[in-house]
């Protein structure tokens, strides 16, 4: 069996769903699987929405009619007007419109993951729809009873063993009469609660899932032909790889490169199985291929940047130096705000560390740091990391920028710039 993944840039329209299925109907006979993410950029908006029903600001209908709109266009571009599909997605909508009608909870996470994963729950309705009524069989599969996580909102942890329970007792026989569909990113507790796996936790899905049912291949499905040496939205010339180590996919993804999510790869190498990164404009070109491989020669830098950085630094506030159990009251407390710390360097006097800006989880870190050290910090910076380098590249990256930490090693180079 095959697992394909569609991310939210290929159904973020009428045309990408139809483009969707095409891919999908050369391959309906091969059991497959598809994993499928929120159109467009519907999971920001449902952000969006979450944090105005939070702050019970005036904006959240407006939110959420956004939304709706954007789901009802796409819905009669592709269906009658009579078509029980509609029903189906307006009664996964008022699920929404239940919980915003009452005050929110204080669990901001539990909040978030009730109402961001109706986008996977919608768009996969609706592709579920669509490849139906263009005659490729296709069932929707509740991945949130199987994938089980524990409750760590908007980062379930994954129980592997009751997962894969699940999922190879009834997806084999679901394969045998025809594709399945199935949202991505999502999770369910024991309690029955929706959980999500982390933005661009979709890729993580395809591979849970891969995984577990031992499958040929994964191919993520993306608007680029592969994977690049660099963001072609933020550079002019980049060059793809035809073929990746599992290794320097998962040193790429760990260092921010968003083109597949983190946790994908392992799972994968583990089982041996490929990964494949194809355009879904030109389903027939080879893409890039993650596997196995020997010895692979890097001519083009790998080039990752990571915006939306912060850069804190911690003393002590009797000017003492910092010690081994200062640090471990550190790291306790960003573990605690599930925040991922990117680079880290400490000095005599502080201990300055640098990790992606999320408002709420931010918020905490500080007031829980402050009442025992000295913070300053710097938000709106940038992370830079190129492997793979050579020092003009570093040097070209960094021109006219403020560098306000460095780090490197043989393989990489890392700088946090303003
Ligand atoms: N829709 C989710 C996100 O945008 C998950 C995904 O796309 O993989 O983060
Ligand atoms: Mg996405």
């Amino acid at each position: 069996m095959q697992v394909f993944k569609f991310g939210g840039a290929s159904v973020k329209d009428a045309a990408g769903i139809i483009n969707l299925s095409e891919i999908v109907r050369k391959h309906q006979h091969e059991q497959l699987l598809v994993v499928i993410s929120a159109m467009g950029k519907t999971t920001n908006a449902l952000e969006k929405l979450t944090r105005a029903y939070v702050e019970q600001s005036d904006d959240m209908q407006a939110a959420f009619e956004e939304i709706k709109t954007y789901h009802y266009d796409i819905l009669s571009k592709l269906f009658a007007e009579n078509d029980k599909v509609f029903e189906e997605v307006n009664n996964t909508f008022v699920e929404i419109e239940w919980m915003i009608e009452d005050e929110p909870h204080d669990d901001f996470d539990f909040i978030y993951d009730q109402i961001v994963s109706i986008g996977e729950l919608v768009s996969t309705k609706i592709v579920n729809a669509y490849l139906n009524k263009s005659g490729i069989k296709s069932t929707w599969i509740d991945v949130r009873g199987y994938i089980h996580t524990d409750n760590t909102y908007r980062e379930g942890i994954v129980d592997w063993d009751k997962t894969c329970a699940s999922i190879q007792q009834d997806v084999p026989k679901l394969l045998e009469k025809g594709v399945a569909v199935t949202p991505g990113f999502l999770g369910g507790t024991s309690e029955n609660f929706t959980t999500t796996l982390g933005r661009e936790g979709s890729d993580y899905t395809a591979s849970i899932f891969a995984s577990c049912l031992q499958a040929e291949a994964v191919t993520i499905w993306k608007d680029v032909p592969g994977v690049l040496n660099a963001d072609p939205k933020l550079f002019p010339d980049t060059v793809k790889y035809d073929e990746l180590s599992y290794a320097e996919a998962i040193e790429m993804t760990y260092y921010g490169a968003s083109v597949i999510h983190p946790k994908t790869i392992k799972p994968l190498q583990n089982a041996h199985i490929p990964l494949l990164v194809k355009p879904f404009l030109q389903p027939e070109e080879p893409g890039t291929v993650i596997r196995e491989t020997g010895f692979i020669e890097f001519n083009t830098p790998v080039i990752i940047v990571k915006p939306n950085q912060v850069l804190l630094s911690v003393s002590t506030k009797d000017y003492s130096f910092i010690t081994e159990n200062h640090l471990a009251d550190i790291f306790k407390l960003f573990a605690q705000s599930h925040i991922k710390v990117n680079l880290m360097q400490n000095s005599a006097m502080s201990f300055t560390l640098c990790f992606d800006y999320d408002e709420q989880r931010f918020e905490k870190l500080f007031a829980a740091l402050k009442i025992d050290f000295k913070v300053k910090y710097n938000t709106g910076l940038m992370l830079l990391t190129v492997r793979h380098y050579k020092p003009e590249t570093v040097k070209q990256l960094t021109a006219g920028k403020t560098i306000l930490l460095e780090q490197q090693s043989r393989n990489t180079v890392q700088v946090v710039v303003k």
